[in-house]
């Protein structure tokens, strides 16, 4: 299996000299094993997958972890979309009642978006999961991260960061290796950065993280490797 990490960010795209070693677009991973593709999330490093894609035909899995803004505003600019031979299943939990198509429906309509969902052109299927039920994609299989090869978890806080925004949807580099521990997991990538953290301190979390925990890195726009 090859994991490739085209967006790093967490909660809003960042640019300029002091991002530019980690990467600035939002979350977004796609990996691959036996001519199968399953991209995770949707988030602005979507795009620049589909500029590598090309406008050509795809097969492919697009599952989303959550559906906040900085993991599906790559969708409206993914090439692949607006192939009409593309097949991409669209997989993701309901949330407040809504589906993922009513989700991203919402979100891909005037005013807040000229194109609506009906002027992609692939073909498209919309499942909902249930949260907390593993399923199987191709060779894939997705459930809780106990076992797993590779977990990329949210590192967006540092302790201090996280005593005065605690409850806003995030967990500290500390809880992403707490939780690779218990799971067992082989390698921890550390991802969904905040967007105020330039290189230099993504480089002393990976270097807190990997104290405690053999196999953790941060993961940066970019990175590809074999898992
Ligand atoms: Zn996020």
């Amino acid at each position: 299996m090859n994991a490739k990490f085209w967006g790093v960010r967490g909660s809003i795209s960042v640019s300029g000299a002091g991002f530019a070693a980690t990467g600035g677009n939002t979350a977004c991973v796609a990996v691959e094993s036996e001519g199968h593709l399953l991209v995770l999330d949707a988030g602005t490093g979507l795009r620049a997958l589909g500029a590598r894609l090309g406008f050509a035909p795809v097969d492919m899995t697009l599952c989303f972890s959550h559906v906040h803004c900085d993991h599906i505003q790559g969708v409206p600019f993914f090439t692949p979309f607006f192939h009409p031979e593309s097949r991409i299943r669209v997989l993701g939990a309901r949330r407040d009642g809504a589906g993922i198509r009513d989700t991203l429906q919402a979100q891909l309509k005037p005013p807040v978006f000229p194109i609506t969902l009906d002027t992609l052109r692939a073909q498209l299927q919309f499942d909902d999961i249930d949260v907390g039920q593993s399923f199987e994609v191709g060779p894939f299989r997705l459930r809780f991260c106990e076992g797993a090869d590779l977990l990329a978890h949210d590192v967006q806080y540092t302790d201090e960061e996280y005593a005065y925004r605690r409850g806003w949807g995030h967990s500290t580099w500390k809880h992403a290796v707490g939780v690779a521990r218990a799971a067992a997991v082989g390698k921890l990538a550390l991802i969904h950065h905040d967007p105020m953290r330039e290189d230099g301190a993504v480089a002393e979390i990976e270097r807190l993280s990997l104290e405690r925990l053999p196999g953790a890195f941060a993961a940066r726009e970019g990175l590809s490797m074999a898992v």
